[in-house]
């Protein structure tokens, strides 16, 4: 029965999930992992998070509040007044998005090497992906980026980028913002640990969303919440959309107790900014300057698969960057964790 199953399905693989390299710690017997694969921040989610989450579990017979209220309002409060949208992660976010702006065969045109989902969710939807590489320094050319999708329905750029680490200007977004017709999603992800600020261009840009997630520095990975900064005329659109009652109850209400609690953020951002420093002075390999919570390292001689099975049979687990589009197959890429996490991987990176 499967030749009922999409041909874009079959075409292609699916998301790489970081999971085999802990199941080959696992399998070596290895029970404290470092797990630097998925840029989560490695402290549990705060006490007020943990108390909202507990109180909204014992309504969950009900239907959540469809419009998300708690959180809209938590998102106001806290950033002032501007518009947004939630979704099931970031990526529940970008999939929503695409389905409410792009006919099958209009176009998606993303910025690469980068992300993957949001190749998989436009191909999901039918669209024309087009693909525009980035310069070796891995920094965008927003001539050339303007130039290739000056008609695209979307333009997606991640600043700063996953997997690569580096930030794009505001006067570069803003640069591309005018010289394209369609929208542009600003992939924000890890925003939080960068100095850039794209707020003040959401005022001046009709076509501009900052995507957001709750999966990284607010310790919410597992609970999928996400949200963005959108124009005034697409959240109607959006959640036309959208599945009904797409986010639930507990998720949103643990994100909007989050949200303010700054104590663990401001210590994380503190704890990467520290470990991109030590990084790049202690590895052996160069390890890209990053703005993110992770850092992309060059492993050349060495291939990043090889790498990554060794440091997994050594306890630590992080991820290849094989599977990105467009990037040789010679990179790792390493998030900021514990200091036990950080310090074994440098240990066993320089046995190599
Ligand atoms: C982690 C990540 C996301 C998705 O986050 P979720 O909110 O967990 O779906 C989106 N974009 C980038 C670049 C990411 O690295």
């Amino acid at each position: 029965m499967e030749r009922l199953v999409r041909s874009c399905y079959k075409k292609k693989s699916g998301y790489v999930f970081a999971k085999k390299a802990e199941d080959i710690a696992r399998e070596y017997g290895i029970s404290k992992i470092a797990r630097l694969a998925s840029n989560e921040n490695p402290e549990p989610l705060s006490p007020a998070a943990l108390a909202a989450a507990e109180e909204v579990l014992r309504t969950v017979n009900r239907y959540p509040d469809e419009r998300v209220n708690i959180l809209m309002n938590a998102l106001r409060a806290y950033y002032g007044d501007y518009h947004f949208v939630t979704g099931v992660g970031m990526d529940g976010v970008i999939e929503t998005i695409i389905r409410t702006l792009v006919e099958p065969g209009e176009t998606v045109a993303i910025s690469t090497p980068t992300f993957s989902f949001y190749a998989l969710a436009a191909m999901g939807q039918g669209a024309e992906v087009i693909t525009v590489p980035r310069e070796a320094d891995f920094s965008v050319d927003c001539k050339k980026l303007i130039e290739k999708a000056k008609e695209a329905k979307i333009t997606v750029v991640c600043s700063p980028n996953n997997p690569t680490g580096n930030a794009t200007t505001a006067d570069d977004v803003s640069e591309i913002l005018e010289g394209i017709e369609g929208l542009l999603f600003l992939d924000n992800a890890y925003v939080e640990f960068s100095d850039c600020d794209y707020l003040s261009l959401m005022k001046k840009h009709e076509n501009l969303v900052l995507g957001r997630t709750f999966s990284k520095v607010y310790s919410l990975a597992g609970l999928r919440i996400g949200y963005a900064f959108t124009p005034r005329w697409l959240p109607p659109w959006y959640n036309r959309a959208g599945t009904p009652f797409t986010v639930n109850s507990v998720s949103a209400a643990a994100a909007a107790a989050a949200l303010p609690d700054k104590e663990r953020a401001v210590r994380y951002i503190a704890q990467v900014k520290r470990w991109r420093t030590r990084y790049a002075d202690e590895v052996k390999f160069p390890v890209l300057p990053s703005d993110a919570n992770f850092v992309m390292i060059d492993v050349a001689p060495h291939k990043g698969d090889a790498v990554v099975e060794s440091l997994a049979r050594n306890g630590v687990v992080v991820r290849s960057c094989r599977s990105f589009a467009g990037l040789s197959d010679h990179y790792i890429r390493v998030s900021v964790g514990e200091d036990w996490e950080n310090e074994l991987f440098v240990e066993e990176i320089n046995k190599l």
